[in-house]
C-alpha cells in the first residue's frame, strides 16, 4: 500500500500561488499550484495507476516500503566507499597561527622520511590487498605548507602507486593561506591538488584578524586575500576549487555578505572557481569563555545560513550513504609521527590513536586500537537514538558528527530547525538550474 514519504516537506513558495515540495531523501524538487497541493494530499487515496501518483512514486514522494530499512540497506551495500583508500596526511602539527577557537594539539617536529616510506609502503599495501581503485589525499597540519618538500615527495610517489595499479588519484589541502605563494601554488598544481581549503572570519582585518592570529602579529587578513589574488587555473588537468570557511558567531555573523562580496570579486579577477560558506563556530567546552559566549544556537546559525542562501554548498541534496571519512572502512588520519586515526579532528590525540603506519595492519589480529576503530563504525546509522530515527532531517544528516558521537554528544544539523528555510533554497536550487 502507498503512503506518504516519512520525508517529504511541503511549504509555501513566497510571494507566489504555489507550493514546494521536497523529499529529503531523494532530494526531488516538485512545484504545486492550489489545486495540485489538493491532489497531493489525497493521494494516499488514489488509484495506484493514476499519472499523478506514479510521478510522485519516482519522486519518492510515495513509497511502499520502509525508507529506514531502505538506507540501511543502501549504507551497507554501497560499494563505492569501500573501493578508496583515504589518507589525511599531516606532515607537521606546528602552526605559524594562534587562533582561539583552535581544537588542534599544536606540537613541533616534522615527518621523518622513514615516517613517509611507511606511509607509502601502507598505501601500496592497502591497494593492493583490498583492490581499491582510488587514493585521495588531504593534505591537513597543524600548517601543511610549512613543509612543501613533503608534500612534494609523498605527493610524487604516491601518484605512482596509482599510476602503476590503474587507479585514480586525487588531492585536498587545509591551510591557512599564509604561505600560498607562487611557488607553492605552483606545487600543488604539480601535486593534482584540486581543492583548497582556507579560513577567514571577517571580511577586514579589524574583523578577522583576533579570530586568525598569525604567531608574529602580522595581519593575516591581507596577506590571505594578496594570496587569494595569486590563484590561478591550473595549465592542465583540473582547475582547483578553492572553499573559504567562515566560522560565524554572533560577532562576524554581520560581516559575512561583506567577505562573500569581496570573495566573488577576487574569482571573478582570477578565473578559478572560489566560494565562501558559513559554519558555525564551535562552541565546545574547550574553547575560551568569550568564543563560546559569542556562539551561536543552532537555530540562529540555521537562519542565518539560509538566510545567505549558501546551503546547497554545506548540504547535501539527498540521502548520500556516510557521513564523512571517520565511517568509510579504508580512511585514516596519519600524524607527522605516523599515527593513526579514524577523524582529523583527533590527530595528536595519544587516547584515539589506533596504532602507527609502519605497524597497523587493519582487520588483522591481533588488531591495534581495535576500540578506537570500531567505536566510529558504530556510529553509521545509529539505530540506538531514536531522535533521530524520527527526525526528517535524518538523511541528510546521517545523525551527525562521528567524533561527537563518539564522545556522547548529537551534533544536529544547523537545517533541522528550519527545514521550511531548506526546502525552499532546494527548490530555488533546482529551478536556477532548470533554466
Ligand atoms: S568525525 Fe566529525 S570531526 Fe571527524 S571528520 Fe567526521 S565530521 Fe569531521
Ligand atoms: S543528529 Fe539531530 S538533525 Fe541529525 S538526524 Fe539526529 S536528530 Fe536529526
Amino acid at each position: 500500500m502507498l503512503k506518504y514519504s516519512r520525508y517529504n516537506h511541503l511549504v509555501r513558495i513566497p510571494d507566489e500561488e504555489a507550493f514546494a515540495l521536497v523529499n529529503f531523501r531523494t532530494g526531488a524538487v516538485a512545484r504545486l499550484s492550489p489545486v495540485q497541493k489538493i491532489v497531493f494530499e489525497q493521494a494516499e487515496d488514489l488509484p495506484v495507476s493514476a499519472k499523478a501518483i506514479q510521478k510522485l512514486r519516482q519522486g519518492g514522494f510515495l513509497v511502499d516500503y520502509d525508507e529506514l530499512r531502505h538506507m540501511r540497506t543502501q549504507i551497507f551495500s554501497a560499494g563505492g566507499t569501500g573501493r578508496a583508500l583515504g589518507l589525511t596526511i599531516c606532515p607537521t602539527l606546528a602552526c605559524n597561527f594562534r587562533c582561539p577557537y583552535c581544537f588542534e594539539q599544536a606540537r613541533g617536529g616534522r615527518m621523518t622520511p622513514e615516517v613517509q616510506d611507511a606511509i607509502v609502503a601502507f598505501a601500496q599495501e592497502n591497494m593492493e590487498k583490498f583492490a581499491l581503485h582510488r587514493l585521495t589525499v588531504t593534505w591537513f597540519g597543524g600548517e601543511p605548507l610549512l613543509c612543501p618538500d613533503i608534500i612534494e615527495n609523498l605527493s610524487v610517489r604516491l601518484m605512482g602507486i596509482c599510476q602503476k595499479l590503474g587507479a585514480s588519484y586525487a588531492a585536498g589541502i587545509f591551510t591557512n593561506g599564509w604561505f600560498l605563494t607562487e611557488e607553492n601554488l605552483a606545487l600543488l598544481e604539480r601535486a593534482k591538488v584540486t581543492t583548497i581549503q582556507m579560513t577567514l572570519d571577517g571580511a577586514t582585518p579589524e574583523t578577522n584578524d583576533h579570530l586568525r592570529r598569525e604567531a608574529g602579529g602580522g595581519s593575516s587578513f591581507a596577506r590571505i586575500m594578496e594570496n587569494i589574488k595569486k590563484l590561478r587555473p591550473y595549465a592542465e588537468d583540473k582547475a582547483p576549487h578553492v572553499i573559504i570557511r567562515y566560522n560565524m558567531n554572533r560577532e562576524n555573523a554581520p560581516y559575512f555578505g561583506a567577505l562573500a562580496a569581496k570573495i566573488e570579486a577576487a574569482a571573478r579577477e582570477t578565473g578559478v572557481d572560489i566560494t565562501a560558506y558559513p559554519a558555525k563556530m564551535d562552541s565546545s567546552i574547550e574553547n575560551p569563555q568569550h568564543i563560546r559566549d559569542a556562539a551561536l544556537s543552532l537555530d540562529e546559525y540555521g537562519r542565518l545560513a539560509s538566510s545567505n542562501a549558501v546551503l546547497n554548498i554545506k548540504t547535501p541534496a539527498h540521502f548520500r550513504g556516510l557521513y564523512c571519512m571517520a565511517q568509510y572502512p579504508h580512511a585514516y588520519a596519519i600524524d607527522e609521527l605516523g599515527d593513526l586515526y579514524k577523524c582529523l579532528e583527533l590527530v595528536g590525540r595519544q587516547e584515539f590513536v589506533m596504532g602507527n603506519v609502519r605497524s597497523f595492519r587493519p582487520f588483522k589480529e591481533p588488531a591495534e586500537g581495535i576500540e578506537n576503530m570500531d567505536r566510529f563504525f558504530e556510529t553509521i546509522f545509529p539505530e540506538q537514538d531514536a531522535e533521530c530515527m524520527a527526525c526528517k532531517a535524518f538523511p541528510l544528516c546521517l545523525g551527525g558528527c562521528p567524533r561527537k558521537r563518539v564522545a556522547g554528544e548529537r551534533s544536529c544539523l544547523s537545517l533541522k530547525s528550519d527545514l521550511d528555510g531548506y526546502a525552499l533554497a532546494r527548490y530555488r536550487e533546482t529551478r536556477s538550474q532548470d533554466k
